[in-house]
């Protein structure tokens, strides 16, 4: 059994992957090295989320494949009030659930007699560990490349949209969000909370409406694909869209979800490539939806003009007399606006070539991991989630990393599989 690991990210996947190992049996040194801000919570379920809540219903957020009800008869515990298994609850509480797993791994460690340390500092150091656990999480978003550099290291570019620095944004001029997705959802609540009442204008390519989820419970009827090549399931979804309502739909993309990794795995690289160009945003939207009770509020936003949500296409950003001068196409129109800033909320870096992350950089500069053949991760092995470049150990990934190869590799749901499997294969190594 190797003896030293390290796991680098203090988020869910870092904590649930040590909380595996101890539950397995492992026997040895785990250090794991977080960020200052973050031991085990991650950007996702800070608990100063404020009304925030969690996109997937409590009954699928248990931390554990083998137990899936843990989530609830914490809720049941603790927070009886919201402890439906179908509610959507704050982020915060989700917070509170995994500081208290974390609470209770750390002094399972002490009783195992496992030897865990926590470094608030970037490995550097990799040839000390047998074996390395990536679980790094989400990357910044790419630096759009019509932003000038003046702009870039301005305060009017929010580049890390977990992180917004509010104190240097102006409450006066309209605000600009490029993407159109959860980040978005989440950026514009969160400037209300915090007292920014101007109009904000949401930029994407393809200006997709985010789908809640369906408050009815109905029954699923989940026909399967006979075939699963690209154009068989494109085909196949068409036709189950046309016959079924919305929400009946919507809950058969659920039952047929956890699917979509296999399939994804049998395309061909030109089949990905065409996924990514073209239906990509699609999946993405009837996939990762919102509680209704949010989506209304987004509705209300628009209603009102307070939110403009646009199709189109960023062309140019300036400095101009304390203000971002902004010109974007939107449907067949140019329109060129001032704004107090933009905030990029066009999803995670995705290419290992372009991340900004130190300990990314260098594996990636040693070829001890590689990009994944659609560049949206790292190359690993599938069933067992082990890096294939030319390391001298082991390096298992977990999460967003993983996407290139699993695609599905994000919620709870994926992550806590995960993270079983990262633990099993770690003690079968000898
Ligand atoms: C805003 C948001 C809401 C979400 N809501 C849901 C939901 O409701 N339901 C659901 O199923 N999924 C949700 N997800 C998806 C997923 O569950 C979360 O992203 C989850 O927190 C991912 O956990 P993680 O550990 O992989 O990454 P993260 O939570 O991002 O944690 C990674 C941590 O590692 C740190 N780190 C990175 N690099 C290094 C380094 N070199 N050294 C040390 N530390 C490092 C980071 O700072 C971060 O703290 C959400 C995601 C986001 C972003």
């Amino acid at each position: 059994m190797p003896k030293k690991i390290a796991i680098i990210g203090g988020g869910f996947a870092g904590t649930m992957v040590i909380r595996q190992l101890i539950d397995q049996g492992f026997q040895g040194e785990i250090t794991r090295f977080h960020h200052a801000d973050s031991e085990t919570l991650g950007p996702a379920y800070r608990l100063d989320s404020g009304d925030l809540l969690l996109n997937v219903r409590s009954q699928n957020m248990s931390a554990f494949p083998e137990e899936p009800d843990h989530f609830v008869r914490f809720l049941q515990t603790e927070h009886p009030e919201i402890s439906h298994p179908r509610a959507f609850v704050p982020r915060s509480v989700y917070g509170n659930y995994l500081q208290s797993i974390w609470t209770e791994t750390k002094s399972m460690a002490k009783q195992n007699l496992v030897r865990l340390d926590l470094k608030q500092e970037e490995i550097n150091n990799f040839e000390d560990f047998d074996m390395l656990v990536l679980a790094t999480g989400n990357e910044l978003p790419r630096i759009p490349k019509e932003l000038p550099k003046t702009v870039v290291e301005s305060a009017f570019y929010q580049g890390n949209p977990w992180e917004l620095e509010l104190e240097a944004m102006n409450k006066n001029l309209p605000i600009f969000i490029l993407g159109n997705g959860l980040t978005m959802v989440d950026t514009v609540l969160r400037l209300r909370t915090a007292g920014f009442h101007q109009k904000i204008v949401a930029l994407s390519t393809h200006g997709f409406n985010m789908l809640a989820h369906p408050e009815e419970e109905l029954t699923v009827i989940s026909a399967q694909p006979e075939r699963t090549d690209l154009v068989s399931l494109v085909h196949f979804f068409n036709q189950e869209r046309k016959k079924h309502s919305e929400a009946q739909f919507l809950l058969s993309i659920d039952a047929l979800r956890s699917q979509f990794s296999l399939w994804w795995q049998g395309f061909t690289t030109e089949e990905k490539r065409t996924f990514l160009k073209r239906f990509r945003h699609m999946w993405g939207t009837v996939r990762h939806r919102i509680p209704s009770v949010i989506a209304k509020k987004i509705e209300l936003e628009r209603a009102s003009g307070q939110l403009k949500v646009c199709s189109g296409k960023l062309l140019s950003v300036d400095l101009e007399e304390g203000q971002l001068r902004i010109q974007f196409l939107s449907g067949e129109n140019i329109s060129v606006d001032h704004f107090s800033c933009l905030i990029n909320c066009t999803g995670p870096e995705t290419s290992i070539e372009k991340m900004s992350n130190p300990v990314l950089q260098e594996l990636a500069k040693r070829k001890w991991v590689t990009a994944d053949e659609v560049s949206q991760g790292i190359d690993i092995h599938p069933e067992k989630l082990r890096a294939r470049g030319e390391a001298p150990m082991s390096i298992y990934t977990i999460g967003n990393l993983c996407k290139g190869t699993l695609w599905e590799s994000t919620a709870i749901g994926e992550l806590r599989s995960q993270a079983k499997l990262i633990a099993k294969g770690i003690l079968s190594e000898k």
